[in-house]
């Protein structure tokens, strides 16, 4: 299948999903990471518009590819270092993986004047490894806090990585408290409106859990093949 096709049958069943719950307000980011330009190009030729990407070298080169076309929109969704920072805030539109004052501070004052904002999610460490980045629940209100007195900043939402669960149900437990420290997170701060979660093999139970994002790589451009950078 092509990646127009690909594309075209996880929106139909976003679609679905979206309105077995009556939601509507469901956003595809297309992770592009280690993928080639050419499969970038035939994502946007088929209308899609929001890419993530991990690496900021990677990610960099990318955006500048595609400068001319205003339309899309890059997301920044790897860990991030602070030695990596500006990269990020030059270039990127979005970026998912906050969860240090010290990044935020830095992005904030790194991005270029004459730039809008930079659109902020908080990671949460929602299922509690220690291998993960992302911060843990109870510090969500501080940090969002923090981030949205930056004026370079706009504080968008949460993000999460929950650990991959066998059972749907055991896996919306994770997804369930992502639900409410978000709603505690709108009714806090003003402007808030993107819970970016689910993944190919979660998709649908983060939907029926609030998600507005979801982020969807190898099912639409196919297996990444590591260490051969395409
Ligand atoms: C790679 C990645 C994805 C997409 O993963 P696939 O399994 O290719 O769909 C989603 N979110 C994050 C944060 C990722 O790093």
């Amino acid at each position: 299948m092509s990646i127009s096709q690909n594309l075209s049958q996880i929106q139909q069943r976003i679609q679905q999903i979206a309105h077995q719950c009556q939601r509507s307000d469901i956003r595809l980011l297309a992770v592009s990471k280690t993928k080639p330009v050419q499969a970038i190009e035939e994502a946007i030729q088929a209308g899609q518009k929001a890419f993530g990407e991990n690496y900021v070298q990677e990610g960099v080169e990318k955006i500048h590819y595609f400068k001319e076309n205003k339309e899309v929109e890059w997301h920044f969704i790897g860990p991030l270092q602070s030695n990596k920072t500006r990269l990020v805030a030059e270039h990127f539109d979005w970026i998912q993986t906050v969860d240090r004052l010290k990044i935020a501070e830095r992005l904030n004052e790194q991005r270029p004047v004459g730039k809008a904002p930079l659109n902020v999610l908080i990671q949460i460490n929602i299922s509690d490894e220690s291998s993960k980045s992302g911060i843990a629940p109870e510090e969500m209100l501080e940090l969002a806090q923090q981030i949205a007195s930056l004026p370079n900043l706009r504080l968008r939402g949460l993000m999460a990585i929950p650990k991959p669960e066998s059972d749907p149900e055991q896996q919306k437990v994770a997804l369930r408290k992502m639900e409410q420290l978000f709603h505690r997170l709108q009714q806090t701060f003003s402007g808030i409106d993107t819970l970016s979660m689910g993944m190919s093999d979660d998709m649908q139970s983060a939907i029926e859990c609030g998600s507005t994002m979801v982020r969807i790589g190898t099912a639409i451009f196919g297996a990444r093949v590591y260490g051969k950078v395409a």
